[in-house]
């Protein structure tokens, strides 16, 4: 077993930048782990900074390699996006000659390109807070989606998604040209640092390497899944355009992560406090809230929150078009 930390290229924005290369003693699968693609989400950086040393200890197969802050400019701007202003998520596969963004974008592209699979993690973010959930494309190639569904289920993450395959720009769009199957991690997000995400994150990690007989020990686990859904309606994995805030003020939500909810069961206001104005926000449809503003302050269109139509034990998938559930 061996670590080395592998120092890329240095630019101004990225000086502190390390990626982490494990190698087991037997040949096998080889995982790329990825955060940080969002400036302002912590805990999966630094759940992939402690399971760097942890898996130097386990690692028996293959090779795991570590990128624990793919957009180096958006952490130091403190920010989703990056130093240019660009999401990474909305860029890839990015440019070699680009801005710093659309520069880490290509990087860590060609990283994608070379892996067997990708875990990306993210949170909400300072602006969301999400329920704990992996996430997919419903990739059209069976065998990679049903990989991705294997993934998924090995992470013992509660709520399972499947969405529209089709967005570009996303590090899951280049695994997706690519036929390389892809997963990611939404849980949590607001201010301050949840310990409970992080160890949630490792924990995810270790059972998916588990699953795919790459460290010295371990069971690997039944599944454990709580809710599964996969929805093939466009855009369906878009969360920045869930339940557009009908005005601008300060959203003061009525209800939790995690809460049922029924469609037009109050979900909250928008008080414009130099309007006085108060404007009530209303459950769309009837299912888990697992996707919740926390940044309160909003403007017209920013997203406040998101309702899941799904139930307990039970996998359903909505078809794109009719809408209809099966
Ligand atoms: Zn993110």
């Amino acid at each position: 077993m061996r670590l080395h930390a592998v120092h890329p290229i240095t630019k101004a924005s990225i000086d502190m930048k390390q990626t982490w290369q494990i190698n087991g003693d037997e040949t096998g699968p080889h995982v790329l782990l990825l955060a940080g693609v969002h400036g302002d989400e912590y805990e999966p950086m630094i759940a992939l900074v402690e399971l760097a040393d942890e898996l130097a200890r386990t690692i028996r197969r293959g090779r795991v390699t570590i990128d624990p802050l793919v957009n180096a400019g958006a952490y130091v701007k403190r920010n989703r996006l990056g130093d240019d202003g660009l999401d990474l998520a909305r860029v890839c596969p990015g440019s070699e000659t680009g801005s710093s963004s659309e520069r880490a974008a290509h990087a860590v592209s060609q990283r994608i390109r070379q892996a067997d699979a990708v875990i990306d993690l993210h949170t909400g973010g300072l602006a969301l807070e999400i329920y704990p959930l992996v996430g997919y494309m419903l990739h059209p190639d069976r065998q990679v989606l049903a990989q991705q569904q294997q993934l998924a289920v090995a992470t013992g993450m509660p709520l399972i998604w499947g969405t529209d395959h089709r967005p570009d720009g996303r590090t899951l769009s280049v695994a997706r040209d690519a036929g390389v199957p892809a997963i990611y991690l939404e849980y949590g997000g607001g201010s301050g640092f949840r310990e409970q995400v992080a160890d949630r994150y490792k924990d995810a990690v270790r059972r998916v390497l588990t699953q795919l007989d790459m460290l010295e020990s371990g069971e690997v686990a039944a599944p454990d899944w709580q809710y599964w859904l996969e929805d093939h309606r466009r855009d369906s994995g878009y969360l920045q355009v869930k339940m557009p805030a009908p005005g601008s003020g300060v959203f003061i939500s009525a209800v939790s992560i995690g809460d049922w909810v029924t469609a037009g069961q109050r979900f909250g206001r928008i008080v414009d406090p130099a309007s006085g104005q108060s404007t009530t926000v209303l459950a769309e449809e009837t299912g888990l809230v697992f996707l919740l503003r926390c940044s309160v302050q909003v403007v017209k269109g920013d997203a406040l929150g998101g309702i899941m139509p799904i139930k307990r034990n039970e996998k359903l998938i909505i078809n794109d078009g009719e809408g209809s559930i099966n």
